[in-house]
């Protein structure tokens, strides 16, 4: 397949050649062609699946400049993706003037520079700012692209987001990408997208295997016990429901010895990227994060994933314990539970088949694995699923 069959003009494949870019990726199949005839898109897809080409060709090849008129707006969850996308844009070299915008920094240059601008990219907060301030009219937006949305939500930006889309003309074409097309995102699109053809990439990468497995224990036993195990491994990853809990959590470890540090939404993007640079570096070897900051962030090599509170929804536990096992490397997911806990945990298990193996221990002595029970038969369980992995939650709940 070619970047010609997609319908993409010669100009541009002959840029993205240049570039060495001859063969669409799978997101860029599906995209391009009904990007191309106008169509909205929701997008379920992962940084690194070629989504920035896939929404850059169809607004690059269709857009008309006009003077002193946006006439595509991207929004992104952080400067840094905001950065690379507008500069993704600029590689296509095909005279449409970019600009991106984010706070932090001065209004001035970003404000001179809007009037000769065809394409802006940027963060929620900012974009908000220059519509405030008469700087940035979207009246004439014939593209939108969310970029990322799950993490937008996550980031609490939601708010934002609807006043922002709310300001562009209903005619508009929307295409949303999203690593996750959750609950929330399909309500978004229900609002605001007109019939959006779904979209969804299956993961390309290479999974290691993933052991799953729980303990179950008293609330003032899980710290003492998380210490415990934590001793025995390298590159931990530990998830708190509340910023208060990470805090806690990351200092009762460090005095049982452990090198662990927290990050949480109380810290600004910078601190949180350089925490996170820092357990990259191996500086510290456990990272205890909120769901929140935890998502906004990019980690690799996490060889365990513990859930030191149990999330509320059970694709929150799957986007957890997705964060190991990755690039072919073997990763373990371990629970520690309480007994108000089996309401959450339910769901979860129904999600993996029962396939987390109750794991148990003593006081003083050695970490055991209870050998697995047999599993149930595959009549009683509803559905099938797929290798490795939880079986589709729209799945689930129409059961
Ligand atoms: P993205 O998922 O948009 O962040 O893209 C990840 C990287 O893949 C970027 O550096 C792109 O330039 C590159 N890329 C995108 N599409 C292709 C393709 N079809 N062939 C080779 N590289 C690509």
């Amino acid at each position: 397949m070619s970047f010609e069959e997609l319908g993409v003009k010669d100009e541009i494949v002959d840029n993205l050649a240049e570039r060495g870019i001859t063969h669409p990726t799978p997101v860029q199949q599906q995209s391009i062609p009904p990007g191309l005839k106008g169509k909205d898109l929701l997008v379920e897809s992962e940084t690194g699946s070629g989504k920035t080409i896939a929404f850059g060709i169809p607004i690059v090849q269709r857009l008309t400049h006009e003077e002193g008129k946006v006439r595509a707006l991207i929004i992104c969850p952080t400067r840094e993706l905001a950065k690379q996308v507008a500069g993704e844009f600029d590689k296509f070299n095909a005279g449409l003037r970019v600009l991106t915008v984010y706070g932090g920094v001065s209004y001035e240059p970003q404000k001179e520079a809007l009037p000769k601008t065809d394409i802006v990219v940027g963060t929620p907060g900012r974009i908000l700012d220059l519509m405030e301030q008469g700087a940035l009219v979207l009246d004439h937006v014939d593209f939108l692209v969310l970029d990322e949305a799950d993490r937008m939500l996550d980031m609490g930006f939601i708010d934002d987001i609807e006043r922002i889309m709310a300001a562009t003309p209903a005619s508009r074409q929307t295409l949303l990408f999203s690593a996750t097309i959750s609950y929330r995102i399909q309500h978004l699109s229900e609002k605001y997208m007109r019939e959006p053809l779904l979209i969804r990439i299956e993961s390309q990468e290479v999974r290691g295997h993933l052991f799953q497995g729980y303990y179950v224990c008293n609330p003032w036993q899980k710290i003492g016990l998380l210490a415990k195990l934590l001793k025995r491994q390298d590159r931990a990853l530990v998830f708190c429901r509340t910023i208060v809990a990470t805090d806690h959590v990351a200092a009762e470890l460090r005095k049982r010895g452990i090198k662990a540090k927290s990050v949480n939404g109380n810290m600004g993007q910078a601190t949180r990227e350089r925490t996170v640079k820092d357990f990259q570096d191996k500086k510290f070897n456990v990272l205890v994060a909120t769901d929140v900051a935890a998502r906004g962030l990019h980690i690799d090599g996490i060889t365990h994933v513990y859930n030191y509170d149990l999330p509320d929804e059970p694709e929150t536990y799957v986007h957890r314990v997705g964060r190991t096992a990755r690039q072919g490397a073997d990763g373990e997911a371990i629970t520690l539970l309480c007994e108000d806990d089996y309401r959450k945990f339910d769901p979860i298990m129904d999600l993996y088949d029962d396939e987390i193996e109750k794991l148990t221990y003593h006081a003083w002595g050695q970490i055991e694995r209870i050998p697995p029970s047999p599993p149930r038969p595959r009549a009683q369980r509803g559905g099938p699923r797929r290798r490795g992995g939880p079986r589709r939650l729209g799945a689930r709940r129409r059961r």
